[in-house]
């Protein structure tokens, strides 16, 4: 099945809103000498940005889809100082993380809450982009893919035949995150396809159909190998998105590992009919 794949940025909690209007912009730029129809790219300000973002992005017709770090997972109450999904969705939001693992980790964030976030971003049609991911300490003890089988049936619980299948998994080792350590390509190969065979266990046969994003130091130097890798359907990335030149030079490497993806299947496709002759 193919999988449009998906270059996310996170920009946590940096650039104010008239920054983040100038990243939109400088990337844009970098990005125009570059097709890039196959490759969807995500840009995920923090909250007091988004209305600008949202106005650049459709003033200018950029190419981004607009996202979030994170949401209530109530449409409205008393609850001071939270963001609602149908908030997010007002603004031309796509796509919502949900259970980032400084979220999980800094704010306490359970495989509940982050299962009841998630759909209420499917709730108000957007995308949640579920994060799971190890601790070195549990890679360390061989528990990796038992902690994220464990993490994704949690976080998942709460969502529809339906809404699983527009649904973005990041797979996001936390070691690697903004450390400059990122997992060996054959790595975060197999954790991403124990994921989609946990995916399809718990709602058979939508696994094949299910994106999931690897993040964790993607940079430049290391995306093209890792997006081209079969399970692998994007990036998520953190430190490299604030750049613009860097970003960009990620959502290329997407591109050539489409195309090389590409080739190899219709290589593939050539041996078997050569064979059957
Ligand atoms: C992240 O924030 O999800 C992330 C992967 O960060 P970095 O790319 O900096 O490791």
């Amino acid at each position: 099945m193919s999988r449009t794949p998906l270059i996310s940025g996170n920009w946590k909690m940096h650039l104010n809103h008239l920054e983040a209007i100038q990243l939109c912009q400088k990337l844009s730029y970098e990005l125009a000498r570059h097709r890039y129809e196959q490759v969807e790219v995500s840009l995920h300000p923090p909250f007091v940005d988004l209305r600008s973002c949202q106005t650049v992005i459709d003033a200018d017709r950029l190419e981004f889809k607009l996202g979030a770090q994170n949401c209530h997972d109530q449409n409205q109450g008393a609850f001071t100082g939270e963001v609602s999904a149908a908030m997010l969705a007002k603004l031309d939001v796509s796509y919502v993380i949900v259970g980032h693992s400084e979220r999980r980790a800094l704010f306490g964030e359970t495989d509940e809450i982050v299962a009841a976030k998630a759909a209420a971003v499917a709730e108000a049609d957007m995308t949640p982009i579920v994060c799971v991911g190890e601790t070195l300490e549990e890679r360390e003890a061989g528990r990796a893919a038992e902690v994220v089988s464990t993490q994704l049936r949690g976080s998942l619980a709460k969502l529809s035949r339906a809404q699983f299948e527009t649904l973005v998994v990041a797979y996001e080792p936390v070691w690697a995150i903004g450390t400059g350590r990122n997992a060996e390509p054959r790595d975060a190969q197999e954790m991403c396809a124990t994921a989609r065979q946990v995916i399809d266990d718990i709602r058979r046969g939508v696994g094949s159909g299910v994106r999931i994003q690897y993040g964790g130091s993607v940079k430049p130097v290391n995306a093209q190998e890792l997006l081209a890798q079969p399970d692998i359907d994007g990036a998520l990335v953190g430190g490299a998105s604030l750049d613009p030149v860097q970003f960009a030079r990620i959502v290329q490497a997407a591109l050539q590992a489409c195309i090389s993806i590409k080739a190899a299947r219709q290589a593939k496709n050539q041996d078997r009919k050569n064979q059957d002759r």
